[in-house]
């Protein structure tokens, strides 16, 4: 997604609208990838003097990643603002600032970068995912004859109750 902004550069100081969609790239986020929906995309821009464009909008979108606790698909709806200025003739490479050349704003970067900010920091699959254990109701059951680590200690308690 690219904006032009030539009636912005002719007319310092006038706002202009804009609306798009930004596809991005699926992230890796601590050890999850994370796929994003294309991002709807909205705001307004206006040039300085000096052609330094400021660009302030919002964007919403869809991230998808697995359940923290059961590994199942999760999702989570994602929306975020952003104010930043685009310096005009600034080094497209540098990572601190966001920088233009010519008439085209190139906003895929900073609506990725807005973008993974609000991602949740553990995706669930509902809000009271139990986790695994409990995931699978038709899971099967324990054969008879196991005897689990606490069995004993169970038994212990009711001879204590009875006593
Ligand atoms: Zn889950």
């Amino acid at each position: 997604m690219k904006l032009d902004v030539s009636d912005a550069l002719a007319h310092p100081g006038r706002e202009y609208h804009f609306s798009g969609s930004q596809a991005i790239a699926d992230q890796e986020v601590s050890g999850d990838i994370v796929r994003i929906d294309d991002c709807a995309v909205e705001g307004t821009f206006m040039s300085d003097e000096d052609g330094n464009i400021s660009v302030r909008g919002k964007l919403r979108t869809i991230a998808h990643a697995p359940c923290a606790n059961c590994l199942e698909d999760a999702s989570a709806d994602i929306e975020n603002e952003f104010d930043e200025v685009f310096r005009r003739g600034g080094d497209p490479e540098d990572i601190e600032i966001f920088a233009y050349e010519g008439h085209e704003i190139p906003m895929d970067r900073l609506v990725m970068s807005y973008a993974v900010m609000a991602l949740p920091i553990r995706f669930l699959c509902r809000e009271d995912c139990p986790g695994f254990e409990y995931r699978d109701p038709d899971v099967a059951p324990v054969e008879p004859g196991i005897q689990y680590p606490f069995a004993g200690l169970q038994q212990l308690l009711e001879n204590n109750e009875e006593v």
